[in-house]
């Protein structure tokens, strides 16, 4: 009898120390690998491993590693932070502790141009679908998970970072931020979705957001589908989905129909 293939090759969990005999096998095995280092390994695959993201790792369609910061830490506790020059509140990740974790996470990647390295920040561009789609045409990305008050600016100038922020609010770590932003990227990629979503009728596909969606029952407490979507005329169905995408975005979004250059 012959076993069914495994396919848990793409779920690798890279615990790295900072040997290089540790280091030998670390060139990514999928197409498409993104490498996080943190504090908190942990909290990874999380929500990537479930659903889409999941299946798609276990196939091979992409690869997740972790590095753990700990281990390239200090002294006898590895220490990776201290307290903020010019003093202040938290402590602030250690540029030595950072360098080190960020020459390993290196080894095996291409140039910049396809494999962006990127601090996750509340002071960095916001993330959107373009960079989404920038990092997903690439072959992959390393992202760099702060905690505390942040990281040591030397280690983001020496290493030309790029700083990237899920948004105008503050988290207490970057790893909710990096799964976010590869879970946007990830389903990007060739064969994640299949045929369950199509990635060019989405929200900001086209700078517009969706059109309202429904599905059965075709009427719940008083309410029904509108009537056009149950018609079967494709057109006036597009038409609809068009004007209805156009209103909301028109609506709650003035700055995306204002690029869009409308009215
Ligand atoms: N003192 C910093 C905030 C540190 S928050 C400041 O005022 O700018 C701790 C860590 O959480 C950061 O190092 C960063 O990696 C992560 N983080 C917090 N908010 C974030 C956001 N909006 N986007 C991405 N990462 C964020």
């Amino acid at each position: 009898m012959t076993e069914p293939p495994k396919r848990s090759h793409g779920r690798l969990r890279v615990s790295l120390t900072p040997q290089p005999s540790d280091l030998m096998d670390m060139r990514p095995a999928a197409p498409w690998t993104a490498k996080v280092i943190t504090l908190f390994p942990e909290a990874f695959p999380g929500t990537l491993g479930l659903s889409l993201t999941g299946k798609a790792m276990d196939l091979g369609l992409w690869g997740l590693e972790t590095i753990a910061l700990r281990p390239f830490g200090e002294g006898k506790h590895r220490n990776v932070d201290d307290t903020p020059a010019g003093g202040g509140a938290g402590m602030v990740l250690r540029a030595d502790v950072l360098g080190r974790a960020l020459d390993v996470a290196a080894i095996g990647t291409p140039g910049r141009a396809d494999w962006p390295v990127v601090y996750l920040s509340p002071r960095g561009r916001p993330f959107d679908q373009a960079t989404a789609r920038r990092w997903a045409g690439g072959r992959g990305v390393t992202l760099l998970c702060g905690r505390f008050e942040g990281v040591d600016q030397r280690v983001l100038d020496e290493y030309a970072i790029d700083e990237v922020s899920l948004g105008d609010f503050v988290l207490t770590g970057g790893e909710i931020a990096a799964q976010a932003m590869l879970d946007a990227t990830v389903r990007l990629l060739p064969g994640v979705l299949g045929n369950a979503a199509s990635t060019e009728e989405e929200s900001h596909a086209a700078g517009l957001l969706e059109h309202p969606q429904y599905t059965r029952p075709s009427e719940w407490r008083g309410r029904a589908i509108p009537p056009v979507l149950l018609s079967g005329n494709h057109a006036e169905i597009e038409k609809w989905r068009r004007a209805e995408a156009e209103r909301i975005t028109r609506d709650r979004r003035p700055d995306l129909w204002a690029k869009l250059g409308r009215d």
